[in-house]
């Protein structure tokens, strides 16, 4: 099955008023000559509604970068609840993303609680999965993979990835320039989809998987031409419009 191709923007703890308009106007003029994609963009959560007025007419999508895991909103002070990203526009939002794994000690289980969340909320999840270097090193990747992924599976089910998306990105690459080569980004990616085959074939034959890691727009062309490779999740090249652009083309 044909899958969509999707590229997706982490905008990160990035931006300011000025260069949000900026950016924003350069890639939704510019959009109109992808059709064949999606494209989503995350922008830190202060700017989601004045980025969803720059917006607006435009078939660029919104998504958050993390949410709070709590099903109904009160009192948790400085949590942002699925329904308020959805209030403003958001149709996807980040969970598991390695840097709130690594620095604000998400687990797996909390990944998995914030994952059941969004689609409580109507949000379509990007799951982030990915391997350190030293995982890497010592042969771990797939037993990672499989323990990250098995938290999400055994908490929402198979059937929430009809409308999820999930991103293979090695930690190793996020941010360092350093990207994974198309068969390792190919390899891990058949390793995913095989894992969610064994729950429900059709369903990972449909289920998008993106690949983050150091994605620009000299190497996209490359990992976007692998068989289970269906589209980006990028960081900072998703904050200059002309290399944001070039990746989107490379999709197309
Ligand atoms: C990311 O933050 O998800 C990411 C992939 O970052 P970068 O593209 O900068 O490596």
């Amino acid at each position: 099955m044909a899958r969509r191709k999707l590229v997706a923007g982490n905008w990160k703890m990035n931006g300011a008023r000025d260069a949000n308009a900026a950016l924003v106007h350069d890639i939704t003029f510019d959009s109109k000559r992808f059709p064949g994609i999606d494209i989503v963009i995350c922008p830190p959560a202060v700017y989601i509604e004045s980025v969803a007025a720059a917006l607006s007419g435009s078939s660029v999508q919104l998504g958050g970068q993390t949410l709070c895991e709590q099903e109904k909103p009160g009192a948790f002070t400085g949590e942002i609840h699925g329904g308020m990203l959805k209030d403003v526009g958001c149709s996807h939002v980040i969970v598991g993303h390695s840097e709130r794994r690594a620095l604000y000690g998400e687990s797996d289980a909390l990944v998995a609680q914030k994952f059941i969340t969004a689609q409580t909320c109507g949000l379509q999840p990007i799951l982030c999965l990915g391997e350190t270097l030293a995982e890497r090193e010592s042969n771990q990747t797939e037993t990672v993979l499989a323990r990250q992924l098995a938290a999400v599976l055994d908490a929402a089910g198979i059937q929430a990835f009809k409308s999820a998306i999930v991103a293979y990105e090695p930690v190793w690459a996020i941010g360092t320039g350093r990207t994974a080569s198309g068969e390792q980004a190919q390899a891990a990616h058949a390793f995913i989809r095989g894992q969610l085959a064994r729950a429900n074939a059709k369903i990972a034959n449909s289920t998008r998987i993106l690949y983050g890691g150091s994605v620009k727009a000299d190497n996209a062309e490359s990992l976007f031409a692998n068989a289970d490779v269906d589209g980006g999740l990028i960081g900072g090249a998703s904050l200059k419009a002309a290399e944001f652009l070039a990746i989107c083309a490379a999709a197309q």
